[in-house]
């Protein structure tokens, strides 16, 4: 199948090597059999982004998210009735901001988000960097670890009630307090997960895949992907875990 991608701002929001988990969809989509066919949507282009099955925004510093939470903005609609339609998303870190209804950056300026994700963000005076490690849950009884870095001095706040993608092991997740990371609704997820990601948790990527080949095919429930020798990532993974373990989450 064509799996239709938007991925947004890849001019501007693409700090540790966000678009790596571009690449990663596309392998592990073509090693079974499927296209991630991808488009690139920037600042001022009038590309509709309905009807895409898959939607990824990448992480950026203040200023380039003052640069393009405008016509963020001016896509609210389209984003809102995408995802609501079915449409699988992940969002890094400064897009994963600018995805809740607001994001007050270092300066003190307030920059308006889509409201997409119940939360909102402001700049504290230290940045959270380092290794982190979640547990999640994104299928019933199907506990998993989710090992990234992190860069940020967004402290985003979720509303009572809100998904959280996982409970923090170790680093800061959203705000250093709260011990969640990161914000689930539906198909789509936000984290402040950087490395890129996906390289480092395959059963994640996947996860992804799978919504939005549902939705390409229309159907409800996701189907389960073929397995793949994931042999590399796992070693990737448990090095990242261990290193998050021995000094995530020190300011
Ligand atoms: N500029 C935002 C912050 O500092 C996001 C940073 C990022 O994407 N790594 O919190």
């Amino acid at each position: 199948m064509r799996i239709r991608t938007a991925h947004l701002y890849p001019d501007y929001l693409n700090i540790y090597a966000d678009r790596g988990n571009i690449a990663v969809l596309a392998r592990r989509a073509a090693w079974r059999g499927h296209e991630l066919d991808v488009t690139a949507v920037s600042v001022g282009d009038g590309l509709d982004i309905m009807g895409y099955d898959f939607l990824y925004v990448g992480g950026g510093q203040d200023r380039e998210q003052l640069l393009v939470a405008s016509d963020l903005v001016a896509r609210r609609e389209q984003l809102l009735s995408a995802v609501d339609a079915g449409t699988a998303l992940l969002a890094v870190c400064g897009g994963y901001q600018l995805l809740g209804r607001s994001y007050r950056n270092l300066g003190g300026t307030e920059l308006p988000g889509i409201g997409l994700f119940p939360l909102e963000t402001v700049a504290g005076s230290r940045r959270m960097i380092g290794d982190v490690l979640l547990e999640c849950e994104l299928e019933p009884g199907v506990p998993r670890t989710l090992a990234g870095f992190e860069n940020h001095a967004g402290r985003t706040t979720l509303d009572d009630g809100a998904e959280p993608l996982g409970r923090v092991v170790a680093g800061f997740g959203n705000d250093g307090e709260s011990g969640y990371e990161g914000c689930r609704l539906g198909r789509a997820v936000g984290t402040y997960l950087h490395g890129p990601l996906l390289p480092r948790n395959p059963w994640f990527a996947d996860w992804l895949l799978a919504q939005a080949l549902a939705h390409a095919a229309g159907t409800a429930a996701p189907e389960p992907l073929e397995p793949l020798d994931d042999s590399f990532e796992a070693e990737a993974h448990s090095v990242s875990a261990r290193r998050a373990e021995r000094r995530g989450g020190r300011l």
